[in-house]
């Protein structure tokens, strides 16, 4: 089993609802195991401002599926919620983003491990932080270093009763 750590974000649909959900159904991914999620976090939007406020969280999970494969699986979950959703509004209410796999570097047309955006979003790093302790990430370094050096961003985390799914 590898150990992997998967960014999620979502902005429509009532995001916090998408997430919890989205955090269940990577409990249930084959030939996977869940090991945490992170809290919720609220962030304000990279890019184009006149869009909703962000959801985000980081997950853990030990997999023995391919890097592909988990790709296809995230891709897939990513699919289904938006299928859902996109019939009423048009729009993806999920993203899924591996941010690493184990100590690989991978550089595929379809996946780059670690995820290109991992050292400068705090709302990756700072969910990250909760749930890891040392890590080391290849090409970037020490994650420590990388939450040192992040650089100011809007970010809070959300209420308790939002959380309230992570201590069932
Ligand atoms: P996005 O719209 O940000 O979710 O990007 C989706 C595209 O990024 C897909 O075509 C993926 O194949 C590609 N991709 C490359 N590296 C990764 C990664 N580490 N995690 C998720 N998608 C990735």
């Amino acid at each position: 089993m590898v150990e992997c750590y998967i960014a999620l974000g979502s902005n429509l649909q009532q995001p916090e609802e998408q997430l919890k959900q989205a955090i269940l159904a990577l409990n249930q991914l084959p030939k996977s195991r869940f090991v945490v999620a992170s809290s919720l976090y609220g962030s304000a939007p990279m890019g184009p401002q006149d869009q909703p406020d962000y959801v985000n969280a980081v997950a853990k999970i030990e997999t023995s599926l391919a890097p592909l494969t988990l790709l296809d699986q995230l891709q897939a979950l990513e699919m289904a919620f938006g299928r859902v959703k996109s019939e009423r509004w048009g729009a993806r209410v999920l993203d899924l983003d591996l941010l690493l796999y184990g100590d690989q570097i991978i550089d595929h047309p379809r996946l780059k491990v670690p995820h290109v955006g991992i050292a400068q979003r705090a709302f990756v790093l700072l969910p990250l932080s909760e749930i890891v302790d040392e890590l080391f990430i290849p090409k970037l370094g020490r994650f420590a270093d990388l939450l040192l050096k992040i650089e100011k961003q809007t970010l809070w985390r959300l209420p308790d009763e939002s959380n309230e799914v992570k201590r069932a």
